[in-house]
């Protein structure tokens, strides 16, 4: 069941408006790394959890996303409402199709649901939460450096700090099951090579806990492989060299 409520979870007053800041803040609705995308991304994840807390945690976090969708496009409303006002340049998005928001990205691409990380593993989910809040809050990082309005870092300050607790209870879910830092999840035993780093960048080699100790480190790795036979092609031209 969903119902909805009309006051906003946190509030949002623009002081002056700005559709070019507008259009940047499309990022965040309709973007990659924004709240339509983690909202989806998380609440779809939670149908194939087994465990209810996690499930729980899931649902939680995906209805927070939606409040911060909802926050988002009244930013973009009040930095449009106003664009009969302004130099309509500096907003061709918004000129063409109204005022905001709308489901694209801050240079026009449509929301496309290839943005959203899932698969039927729940350690497989949670890894790509903490990718999807780390871009989350490395865009609102960026938009806070375009914008001079009050009204506007303040809502933007509160969803970038929401996305680090976000990170941190994903992280902390992890840990509870064991698997914050173990890297192996799932059914298939993986094979001998697993302890296994090669050097395949040569010159100005950098070592430290990825490459050391217990993991075996080879310098100067060989193939295991041979060379493969050539293809055989009907349609190519038969090519005899001089030389062969
Ligand atoms: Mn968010
Ligand atoms: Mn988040």
């Amino acid at each position: 069941m969903f119902y909805h409520r009309k006051e906003l979870f946190y509030p949002v007053n623009v002081g002056t408006p700005d559709p070019q800041f507008g259009q940047f803040l499309l990022e965040q609705f309709g973007g990659a790394t924004g709240e339509l995308t983690a909202a989806l991304q998380y609440w779809v994840q939670s149908f194939h959890v087994e465990n209810p807390a996690l499930r729980d945690m899931l649902q939680d976090i995906a209805l927070e996303e939606f409040n911060h969708l909802e926050m988002v496009g009244k930013l973009i409303t009040q930095h449009t409402a106003k664009l009969d006002q302004t130099k309509v340049y500096e907003a061709p998005l918004f000129k063409m199709k109204g005022i905001g928001p709308h489901f694209v990205d801050s240079q026009g691409s449509a929301w496309t649901a290839t943005y959203i990380n899932e698969g039927g593993n729940v350690v497989r989910d949670l890894r790509a939460n903490i990718a999807a809040e780390g871009g989350a809050r490395q865009t609102y990082e960026a938009l806070l450096k375009c914008t001079k309005d009050k009204g506007t870092i303040d809502a933007l300050t509160h969803l970038l700090t929401r996305e680090i607790t976000h990170t941190n209870m994903f992280m902390k879910a992890l840990d509870a099951i064991g698997k914050l830092d173990d890297p192996m999840f799932g059914n298939v035993k993986p094979d001998d090579t697993v302890d296994v780093v090669f050097n395949l960048s040569q010159g100005e080699e950098g070592r430290g806990p990825w490459n050391e100790a217990p993991f075996d480190y080879i310098e100067n790795p060989q193939p295991k492989g041979k060379i493969p036979a050539s293809p055989a092609n009907p349609d190519d031209e038969k090519i005899h060299l001089a030389a062969e």
